[in-house]
């Protein structure tokens, strides 16, 4: 992995490396968006794929097409050489079912890991994750990553055991997690926030997120 040294701490390695696999999959799915409107038959050939893939670059143009059809069930012919996308859906399910924990997909995935600090770079991840769990809080609700701790300790907190407890990566843009785009928020902000919200029309809801944190906080200080 690019910059691999500098994350010796194993809690942050361990973020940096599901960031790089959630945004392997976003990658090959916009891979395989893009090679099936361009009426190409999805190779399962592993030099084939793995220098294409490898060389594959998301532009303004692909972002565009890709978003479109991700919101709308009918986009523009044109983009798409006239294929519907229920069957640019289809092909690129039985790809992936056909391709699934193949040596082929490891290899891609391996790949793409090694080399996510071209997207995401070390630095900017630990910019914005920090270190420290003392220094971490929600860009939209505030609350500082050891509050949620302590509404968890403290029964404040009702989502099942294991969740929510640890502050999470935002991306600003769509689908992508990228150097200078990245943010991080609380599990229940990210998850209201969704894909739907940008992080400007968000920041008025995590205002009042965070007056719920307050009130079911003063419950505990006031024990
Ligand atoms: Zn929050």
């Amino acid at each position: 992995m690019t910059g691999d040294k500098e994350l010796k701490n194993s809690e942050l390695r361990k973020k940096y490396l599901a960031i790089a696999t959630r945004s392997f999959k976003t990658k090959l799915d916009i891979y395989l968006f893009i090679q099936t409107i361009n009426g190409r038959e999805l190779s399962r050939d592993e030099a084939v794929i793995t220098a294409d893939f490898g060389g594959f670059k998301i532009d303004e143009k692909i972002r565009t097409i890709y978003k479109n059809a991700w919101t709308q069930t009918q986009i523009e012919l044109e983009e798409t050489s006239g294929l519907m996308i229920k069957k640019i859906d289809e092909k690129i399910d039985d790809w992936n079912k056909v391709n699934k924990n193949t040596p082929l997909l490891n290899q891609l995935r391996k790949q793409y890991v090694e080399n996510f600090g071209d997207v995401l770079t070390v630095k900017c991840f630990v910019e914005v994750y920090k270190e420290k769990a003392e220094d971490r809080r929600c860009l939209y609700c505030q609350i500082p990553e050891l509050e949620i701790k302590r509404l968890r300790d403290n029964h404040k907190l009702y989502t099942k055991r294991g969740r929510g407890s640890q502050l999470e990566i935002d991306r600003e843009n769509f689908h992508e997690y990228e150097t200078g785009k990245i943010v991080l928020s609380c599990y229940y902000c990210n998850n209201a926030k969704t894909d739907e919200f940008s992080i400007d029309e968000f920041k008025p809801v995590g205002k009042e997120i965070r007056k719920i944190w307050d009130n079911r906080l003063s419950k505990i200080n006031s024990l």
